[in-house]
């Protein structure tokens, strides 16, 4: 029996992603009323397609966009 650790996986397990710019790893969640927001999903286009990148704090504060970004 493994005490313990199917329930510590579920609640410590979070989600992440790679910033498109940078290539930091972030949180992949974009919301959820944190404090600090880590993750800028950003809406741009990638080959015609719209498409969210997911951005990191800094890259965004830098003025970073996805090409043909969309204000949203
Ligand atoms: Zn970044």
């Amino acid at each position: 029996m493994a005490k313990g650790s199917a329930l510590r996986a579920e609640g410590n397990i979070t989600l992440r992603t790679t910033c498109v710019h940078c290539g930091k790893s972030i949180p992949a969640e974009t919301g959820y009323g944190v404090l600090e927001r880590e993750t800028w999903g950003l809406v741009g286009y990638k080959d015609g397609k719209k498409t969210v990148f997911p951005t990191c704090t800094e890259c965004y504060e830098a003025g970073w966009r996805p090409p043909e970004f969309v204000w949203n």
